[in-house]
């Protein structure tokens, strides 16, 4: 048997006469970008997310990096993040020409603890803005730190990448990841949970000023066009992204709900097979859905890596999000950090496995995955 760590054939067949359609009409009506396919897509987000405005672009890396744009980050001005997520968030940061500010994580939920990053804001008065991740998933109570960051005027830029449709609960009211910042920011990379088939991206904002900003900002700054206000960059959704994304985005509380189920299983085999004592499962904190963009286990005793490779050998794919924390990356050693910074990142760094979660896997694929584990573990 062979597990992939993502399938995407699985449950494209069953959307593909849709596709086809729509992408035959962009064919017929040769309109490639932006457009009225687009704009309804857009619309579509707002009702979704429940939010006001949504800023298509190129990709989650641009989204992120228009939103800071937008909020007018810059040079010297300093930028919270946490360490442990994809490379994109702290990239965009620098490509501002700010300065990245790493805090670590929480060792349950992997997502940066906010008690560190109060006494950050309470120490340094360079920081300008808060990018927290809702990795894997899983949203970061941000209702916990609003307030403190309004206060200082420290802009919130939510990466929410790994999060289309996962939501809170707070003070009884469902709230979906990246609507309660300044901006929100989504990719839709291939990969990720709403996926197009190329590079994709967006911004969110219930702010009209930012919006009609973010809106010039992907077309090189300009509102009329060849009359420019400011610099932007180039970063627009083409029209054959829009149409794919929209039809997923019918089927996405469908597909996250089954992601539950996936991890529902997980936690039932490994606690059938006694597994317990071996690894930690996720933790989903309460009032959140997670929706397990990821499926991340810890394995104890520096057992990782030769796991991983008895899983390989026995077929079943699994993957290291993330091998080295940024902290620790080549590209970041002018800001002078070092190992020991962030024990917490760096220990979840050599432990942490994300095993095949995605729409249309089967029971019994994950019961021959748990079952490798036990043979693992137990012989
Ligand atoms: C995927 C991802 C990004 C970047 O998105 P792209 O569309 O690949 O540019 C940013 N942040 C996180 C946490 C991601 O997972």
């Amino acid at each position: 048997m062979v597990i992939k760590i993502l399938d995407l054939t699985r449950n494209f067949f069953k959307i593909r006469p849709e596709i086809d359609l729509q992408i035959k009409k962009i064919f017929d009506s040769q309109d490639f970008i932006l457009g009225a396919s687009v704009f309804n897509f857009e619309a579509h987000c707002n009702n979704y997310l429940n939010v006001k405005n949504s800023i298509s672009c190129a990709s989650g890396s641009d989204a992120l990096l228009l939103a800071g744009m937008s909020l007018n980050l810059k040079h010297d001005d300093e930028i919270i993040t946490s360490p442990f997520t994809f490379f994109a968030t702290a990239g965009s940061i620098s490509r501002l020409g700010a300065k990245p500010v790493f805090v670590d994580v929480d060792p349950d939920t992997f997502n940066i603890n906010l008690n560190q990053v109060r006494e950050k804001i309470n120490i340094s008065d360079k920081i300008k803005a808060f990018i927290p991740i809702h990795l894997f998933g899983q949203m970061t109570p941000l209702e916990n730190i609003t307030d403190e960051l309004k206060e200082k005027n420290i802009k919130i830029i939510e990466d929410a990448a790994q999060a289309f449709g996962t939501h809170r609960n707070i003070n009884g009211e469902i709230i979906k990841a990246g609507t309660i910042g300044d901006i929100g920011c989504y990719s839709f990379f291939p990969t990720k949970n709403l996926g197009a088939c190329g590079d994709a991206g967006m911004c969110v904002t219930n702010n009209d000023e930012l919006a009609k900003r973010l809106f010039k900002l992907r077309v090189h700054g300009s509102g009329k066009t060849y009359y420019h206000d400011e610099i932007g960059i180039n970063s627009r959704l083409d029209a054959i992204q829009a149409v794919i994304l929209d039809i997923k985005l019918k089927y996405l509380d469908e597909w996250n709900a089954e992601r539950r189920k996936l991890a529902e299983n997980y936690k039932n085999l490994f606690a059938l097979h006694g597994l317990d004592e071996f690894i930690t499962i996720p933790y989903e904190l309460p009032g959140n859905y997670h929706i397990y963009h990821q499926y991340v286990i810890k394995v104890h005793n520096n057992k990782r890596d030769d796991l991983m490779k008895f899983l390989e050998n026995l077929g079943v794919q699994t993957r290291i999000y993330y091998p080295l924390p940024l902290h620790l990356q080549p590209c970041f050693k002018y800001l002078g950090y070092k190992a020991g910074d962030f024990p917490v990142a760096e220990k979840l760094s050599n432990e942490v496995l994300a095993l095949p979660v995605y729409p249309g896997l089967e029971l019994n694929e994950q019961e021959y995955l748990i079952e490798s584990m036990e043979k693992f573990f137990k012989s």
